[in-house]
């Protein structure tokens, strides 16, 4: 009988984002806890976070809070989970040993599991044996019939065994809501260890227990698992107990198609939140994922994403992790967010990782008008530091060649630049703005027949000085912002460069 529907599976639905604490939170699991939260936000479900951190040695508390931190930043308040009231708890697996313990109790009693004594060398022997008699390399079941006495005699000897589960010789089949039928044959499973000690459970086996007593309706996670689901039935069928509905999600990409890694990018969320990424745009971004709306409007907030996700629609192939396409989302939401709101993130942003300047009198107001002047350049917050240096340092090196417009020569630069000091020097301080800069120059050249020829033989040395690149915002836009004093001090240092 496969695929008996539960009667759980009849009332609303209650899904989990399971990660382990043993390292930052990947991109990957926020794409599979976001697809959870979507599924439960449209059907009026329960999102649950559970901590699997029944490996001691690997479990940190430190990635434990980066992943809540995470999963807070992009918004995907969990319903029930540590620190949080619920019926099902506690919620972290190191705290429901006394569980486990009761289950594979049963498992043992009942002769569904058995005690194994063999050393990791022994079994090494015995899967030699099997390749060399041409069968697939297994455990060999040497424990699987050991009397009582046997085991009693050698728990004295103070041998340590684990726990193994008597797999059964069958084909499981079960239905995957993206993946349609899966089958499995079990033949090709050797009776695989559910825990290294009464309370020591393994990961299969825990997450049997909790999804269960947690009842959890749909189990949504990555392709990654697809294979661990087979053992997790023969764990629930020994134990009698109902199975979820699955869901594997597409594994994600690089672009040369091989499973995302280190090698194509950061694959910690907080590695985006430091480069400056709108949480709005990574949460788009990964709806994306393997993941696509009826239509072609991929620009999608929460609450739209909530109203249009659909399991069913998610893709059963690979999904190709773009950063460009994280970019462009970046800066579509830059400018799509009313600016407080970007400003209030940018703020949040320079007090979680704040960074020193040398130029005085960066404060706040100063940094949301380089902001302002860079939105529709960049592609997230640290590009501004990174593109724009000259915002934030007294120091600009560049090369007098620089400051050369073309065709032009170095006295005519200078001449420009001694012009364009007057011009600045004139201009009483409160009116130092852009649009009064733009006037002023504006109608200088227009009365300069050598400039009004041609333009840039004034503004391009103007804003090379400036700012010491070959691109960046209009030079007016720039001595705004570093304000009358630090803008003629800049002219000047060209002059003598020249
Ligand atoms: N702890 C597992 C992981 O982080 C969860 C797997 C599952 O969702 O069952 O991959």
């Amino acid at each position: 009988m496969d695929d008996p529907k539960t009667p759980q599976q009849l009332f609303a639905p209650r899904v989990r984002i399971a990660p382990s604490p043993t390292g930052w939170f990947h991109f990957g699991t926020a794409r599979t806890a976001l697809f959870n939260f979507l599924f439960a936000r449209k059907t009026g479900g329960k999102f649950i976070l559970r901590i699997e951190d029944t490996d001691q040695i690997r479990s940190k508390k430190l990635y434990e809070d980066n992943i809540k931190e995470g999963l807070k930043w992009l918004n995907l308040e969990w319903d029930e989970g540590p620190d949080k009231a619920g019926d099902f708890g506690p919620y972290r697996q190191s705290e429901r040993i006394d569980i486990y313990k009761k289950y594979l109790q049963q498992l043992l009693d009942e002769g569904k599991a058995y005690y194994c004594f063999c050393s990791p060398e022994e079994i090494e022997a015995q899967k030699q044996d099997m390749v060399s008699r041409g069968l697939p390399p297994k455990y060999s079941g040497k424990c699987r019939d050991l009397s009582p006495e046997t085991v009693k005699q050698y728990f004295k000897e103070g041998k340590n065994p684990v726990i193994r589960i008597k797999m059964p010789n069958k084909i499981i089949k079960f239905n995957d809501i993206i993946r349609g039928e899966v089958e499995f044959n079990l033949d090709l499973l050797e009776d695989i260890i559910i825990a290294k000690s009464l309370t020591e459970p393994l990961y299969n086996f825990s997450v049997v227990i909790d999804d269960y007593l947690m009842q959890i309706t749909h189990v949504i996670r990555g392709e990654d698992h697809v294979s661990n689901t087979p053992k997790q039935i023969v764990i629930q069928e020994a134990l009698g107990l109902p199975r979820p509905i699955y869901a594997h999600l597409p594994m994600i990409l690089g672009p040369d198609r091989s499973k995302f890694s280190k090698r194509h990018g950061a694959t910690a969320l907080s590695e985006y939140q430091k480069l400056g990424y709108l949480p709005e745009a990574i949460v788009n971004f990964l709806a994306l994922l393997g993941w696509h709306p009826v239509g072609d409007n991929e620009i999608m907030n929460l609450e739209q994403l909530i109203n249009n996700f659909e399991l069913e629609r998610v893709q059963k192939g690979g999904a190709i992790f773009n950063i460009q396409k994280l970019n462009w989302f970046n800066n579509q939401y830059l400018k799509l967010l009313p600016r407080e709101k970007v400003f209030a993130y940018f703020e949040e942003y320079m007090k979680k990782y704040p960074r020193k300047f040398d130029l005085p009198n960066t404060s706040h107001e100063y940094l949301n008008k380089v902001l302002e002047s860079e939105i529709l350049r960049i592609n997230n917050f640290s590009e501004i530091f990174t593109n724009s240096d000259f915002f934030f340092t007294k120091n600009l090196h560049y090369q007098k060649d620089l400051l050369i417009w073309k065709g032009e020569s170095e006295q005519t630069t200078k001449q420009a630049l001694i012009d364009a000091s007057k011009i600045m020097e004139s201009i009483p301080e409160i009116d130092f703005n852009s649009i009064n800069l733009q006037a002023k120059f504006y109608s200088f050249i227009d009365n300069n027949a050598f400039y009004q020829q041609n333009r840039g033989r004034i503004l391009w040395p103007l804003r090379a000085a400036l700012s010491g690149k070959s691109a960046s915002p209009g030079p007016f836009e720039i001595a705004e912002i570093l304000g009358k004093k630090e803008t003629i001090k800049r002219i000047k240092q060209a002059i003598e460069l020249i």
